[in-house]
């Protein structure tokens, strides 16, 4: 049985995920890396059954069941399609900002029509020249009576073109290095935005990764969050707590891979017995449901970690260890699933293949995964254990 926390309520809720990822949403994986469209009918059945809501509190129209659950919904939807895994998980990215720094009035302005999923959002911190060092952006804006105008381009962004909400960073002050950042919320409407492109790519392929412009781009100054130079710290702080999101979009690959492989190796026969049977592929087998376990376990600490109120560098640490781990899981599970099933693994006519090439993207954004080692490596420097040290010479 794996690791499962959950309330009888909260597992009522997963079990209505699970039904519906493998009803309606498994049938159309498959369609959907094949065509790269954007799958609104997705969309529509995550509005219907009110999933987009797990990702907000009560107050603004969600369902307010809490971080574990928002992890598991996207864990059980990843299972069997990471595009539609991801919508979820970007709802939380691409609302966190008006979460963590926005005002009252921005909370009510915004939150409701995404808790509904009526609007989607995105997350826009990436330009060509800048994205582990998401410091070194060059994006402007500037004060300009009661609007800021914003200038420049951001690279790689998901939901772009299918977003109405996108939480932008750009400088109020070029000189002033991390200090000089900002964070808007910028409506897909507003004058002077543009989605310029969308890229094709190797996994993933129904989201959308498309480049903003923005040209003398005018928004009200109360879309600004928070004040003037916060917005490298608001976006370190989104990161903190989405990126797990990317670490369940991860284990749910890997889980999926690990499901379908072993019900093949169970009924693929050579040498006179099932595959499952010959020690090589057993042990295969074994390694990746372990693997997955241990992931799934730091994934449900993080979203407990949340729950319980835990924050600040704790949850950085946490957060970073569990994105590395759950997605260097994804891409080494999957990695042996295409070879538990041997040549038919590699064709499009079986799962694996998608689900290798869709684990490989959550070890690249929302930070890479040597960034996550940086972190994780930053905060035991300033830990303290040299008493464990004490008699050792
Ligand atoms: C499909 C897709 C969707 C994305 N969605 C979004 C989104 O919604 N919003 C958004 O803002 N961005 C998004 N991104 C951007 C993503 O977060 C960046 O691509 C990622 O952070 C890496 O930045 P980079 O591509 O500029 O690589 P670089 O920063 O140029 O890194 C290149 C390589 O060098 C390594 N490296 C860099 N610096 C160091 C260092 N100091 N120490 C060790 N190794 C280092 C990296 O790990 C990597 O292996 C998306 C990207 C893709 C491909």
């Amino acid at each position: 049985m794996p690791y499962d926390p959950l309330t009888d309520e909260q597992r009522e809720i997963r079990d209505l995920v699970r039904q519906l990822a493998r009803e309606r949403i498994a049938p159309r994986a498959a369609e959907i890396d094949e065509t790269h469209e954007f799958p609104w009918d997705v969309v529509e059945l995550f509005r219907d059954h009110e999933l987009f809501g797990l990702y907000f509190e009560e107050e603004f129209g969600g369902t307010g069941t809490g971080a574990l659950l928002s992890l598991v919904a996207i864990e059980e939807v990843s299972k069997v399609c990471a595009t539609s895994g991801l919508i979820l998980a970007v709802q939380e990215l691409g609302s966190l900002g008006v979460k963590l720094a926005g005002s009252q009035e921005q909370k009510e302005r915004y939150l409701p029509r995404l808790a509904s999923g009526e609007w989607l959002c995105a997350y826009a911190l990436t330009e060509s020249g800048s994205g582990s060092d998401s410091a070194a952006m060059r994006s402007t804006a500037r004060r300009d009576g009661d609007t800021y105008v914003l200038n420049g381009s951001k690279r790689f962004i998901t939901n772009a073109g299918v977003a109405q909400l996108y939480t932008v960073f750009a400088k109020t002050d070029s000189d002033a290095g991390h200090a000089g950042i900002s964070a808007f919320v910028v409506e897909a409407d507003a004058p002077g935005f543009e989605v310029a492109r969308v890229e094709p790519k190797m996994g993933i392929k129904g989201s959308t990764t498309g480049e903003l412009v923005f040209e003398e781009c005018r928004v009200p100054a109360e879309n600004l969050l928070a004040e003037e130079g916060e917005g490298f710290k608001i976006a370190m702080q989104i990161l903190d707590r989405s990126r797990p999101g990317v670490a369940a979009q991860g284990l749910g690959i890997a889980q999926g891979a690990t499901d379908y492989a072993l019900e093949y190796a169970k009924t693929r026969e050579t040498m006179g017995k099932p595959i499952a049977q010959h020690q090589l592929v057993a042990a295969m087998l074994a390694d990746m449901e372990t693997k997955c376990e241990a992931a799934r376990g730091l994934l449900y600490k993080f979203g407990q970690a949340v729950d319980e109120g835990v924050d600040g560098l704790e949850l950085t640490k946490l957060s970073a260890m569990t994105k590395l781990y759950c997605t260097d899981v994804a891409m080494e599970v999957t990695t042996d699933a295409v070879q538990v099933l041997g040549g038919y693994g590699y064709i499009q006519e079986y799962p694996l293949e998608r689900m290798m090439r869709d684990a490989k993207i959550t070890q690249i954004y929302e930070g890479t995964n040597q960034i996550q080692r940086l972190v994780i490596a930053r905060e035991m420097l300033k830990e303290q254990r040299a008493f464990l040290l004490a008699g050792v010479s």
